[in-house]
C-alpha cells in the first residue's frame, strides 16, 4: 500500500484523493485556509529544508518549526522539504 505525504504538514494519507480533499492546518496561507498539498519528492530517512538546510527525520518534524530563512521573511513561514 502506498503512502502519500502532505508537503506542508507531513500528514500521511492512503491516497492522493484523501490528501487533496482535506484542509491543511499548516497551509502557508494560514491554518485550514487551503488543502493539503502532495509532497512529490522521494521518501527519505532525512528531510532537508529547501530554504535554510535544516534536517529532520520526518516532514512533520521539519515543517513544525518556523524557518529563519523563509522567502516571506524571517519566521514568516515554516521549513519546507526539498524534493
Ligand atoms: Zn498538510
Ligand atoms: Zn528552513
Amino acid at each position: 500500500m502506498s503512502t502519500f505525504y502532505c508537503e506542508y504538514c507531513g500528514t500521511k494519507f492512503p491516497s492522493v484523493i484523501n490528501l487533496t480533499s482535506a484542509p491543511c492546518y499548516r497551509h502557508p496561507e494560514g491554518p485550514n485556509k487551503g488543502k493539503h498539498k502532495l509532497y512529490e519528492g522521494s521518501l527519505k530517512s532525512n528531510y532537508t529544508c529547501k530554504y535554510c538546510g535544516q534536517t529532520q527525520s520526518s516532514i512533520a518534524n521539519l515543517t513544525a518549526a518556523p524557518c529563519h530563512r523563509h522567502p516571506k521573511g524571517t519566521h514568516k513561514g515554516h521549513h519546507a522539504p526539498s524534493l
